[in-house]
């Protein structure tokens, strides 16, 4: 790592040698690797010609605390000195992995009180998904296989996580069509009454949602609609599983997203802010109640595990990271900004036309556009928006599935009105360019 590399040397290798995740092919091949990051301070990235840009996304929705916390740095590097990685499985455990499943039992809404560890949220989505099967199976009914989603999910890219992700691109992918999925409409309790009743109650064994909606392009849901959902859960035996992978650690003004819905669920996926994405964390948590019967009722042993579960380092960064949010007072800070967050996208949306819809929660919003036709010089698009963004030193994320037409803007949880503000002027400004 200590000689000098020319960034061309390196967009030479990118293409190469790295295969990127969730990206275009031709467009990496083709441009190559536009930024190659460098460095990051609070809400701002450096790329390797040193230019700044702001952060508007927390990078993928998880660097909550910010960039360039030597903190982290530190917990890491005292745990690796002292035990970078022991094993989890059978009857052994570590410390750090103990304190933060107690940690985070604290954190948690009602009675999850009880953590299964992994890498990252997709692993979690599959780990939940296949808990909550084998909990049918411990409880004798082994028909209950089928799991419900929403349209316009995103829940990750393990082969379960894709089936039950909303986002039929994603399922496409990779001809993602096992049996046993099926989807409601994203905000429509009656739908998933439907679906409940077309499947029928006896072979679903849960139903998953995010509290808001993100990578579908940011869709908090009325308070109605997921106490209904727990009531439909309870009353017909289905596990209601929150997938708070985005909305956990602080991103909608509390700790978790479904507690502005006043239900709990039975199991809980979270990843990314747990961390803040400085060491690959994610998890399921389960209440007493569920962890009653898996020790109760199973007959045999957990065949579910990964060789991360429970790392050490990872989970002694996580415990500082939450440290963090608390001593910091983060999740307050994102609580208030939502109010700024409103008024100032609302102000955008009065003068510009092509804006149809802004919504979200806490720090984490989307600005729609209308449809294309209404804009008279340049054509709107999200991509289009963003790339101009991107120019003025703003980084956030467009989302075009289906018919949505938006720009995704998650800063760190850190962020000032003052920083906002600034964000704000930088989208104004680009607007103003289409009017
Ligand atoms: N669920 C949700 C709601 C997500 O937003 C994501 C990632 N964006 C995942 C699951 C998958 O997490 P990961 O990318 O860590 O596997």
């Amino acid at each position: 790592m200590n000689r000098k590399i020319s960034e061309k040397q390196l967009i030479d290798w990118d293409k190469k040698h790295y295969f990127h995740p969730t990206s275009s092919i031709h467009q990496q091949q083709d441009a190559g690797a536009k930024h190659i990051f460098k460095s990051g301070k609070g809400i701002v990235l450096k790329n390797h010609k040193n230019e700044a840009y702001i952060d508007g996304m927390s990078s993928l929705w998880n660097v909550n605390v910010g960039h360039g916390r030597k903190a982290l740095g530190k917990a890491a590097e005292k745990q690796i000195q002292q035990l970078a990685f022991s094993s989890s499985f059978s009857t052994f455990s570590n410390e750090p992995a103990i304190r933060l499943t107690r940690k985070l039992a604290q954190l948690a809404p009602g009675d999850l009180n009880t953590t299964f560890l992994t890498s990252g949220g997709s692993e979690a989505v599959d780990t939940a998904i296949k808990l909550a099967r084998n909990y049918w199976l411990i409880k004798g009914k082994p028909a209950k296989t089928k799991i419900i989603s929403r349209t316009k999910s995103y829940h990750g890219v393990a082969i379960g996580a894709t089936n039950a992700t909303g986002l039929k691109p994603f399922r496409d992918f990779a001809s993602a069509v096992s049996p046993d999925f099926y989807f409601a409409d994203h905000l429509s309790i009656d739908s998933l009454k439907k679906t409940i009743q077309q499947e029928g109650a006896e072979q679903i064994a849960a139903f998953i949602a995010e509290p808001v909606q993100g990578a579908g392009g940011v869709h908090p849901a009325s308070k109605e609609y997921f106490q209904e959902v727990r009531n439909l859960c309870n009353k017909h035996d289905i596990l209601f599983i929150a997938d708070e992978i985005i909305t956990g650690f602080g991103r909608t003004g509390k700790w978790f997203g479904i507690e502005h819905y006043e239900v709990c669920p039975d199991m809980m996926c979270f990843a990314k802010g747990v961390t803040s994405g400085y060491l690959p964390l994610g998890g399921v948590m389960m209440t007493e109640a569920l962890h009653h019967d898996f020790i109760n009722l199973s007959s045999g042993t957990v065949l579910h595990g990964y060789t991360y579960s429970g790392h050490p380092t990872a989970s002694a960064v996580a415990l500082e990271n939450i440290k963090i949010l608390e001593q910091e007072d983060l999740i307050n800070n994102a609580q208030k900004r939502e109010a700024d967050f409103e008024q100032l996208l609302n102000r955008l949306k009065e003068k510009h036309p092509m804006i149809k819809e802004v919504r979200g929660k806490g720090m984490m919003w989307a600005i729609e556009f209308s449809d294309r036709t209404t804009s008279s010089k340049t054509e709107v698009t999200a991509p289009n928006v963003v790339e101009q963004l991107l120019s003025k030193g703003l980084i956030c994320r467009s989302v075009i599935f289906d018919e949505l037409d938006c720009i995704v803007l998650a800063p760190p949880l850190i962020l000032s009105k003052k920083q906002l503000k600034r964000i704000i002027k930088i989208i104004d400004s680009t607007l103003k360019n289409y009017n």
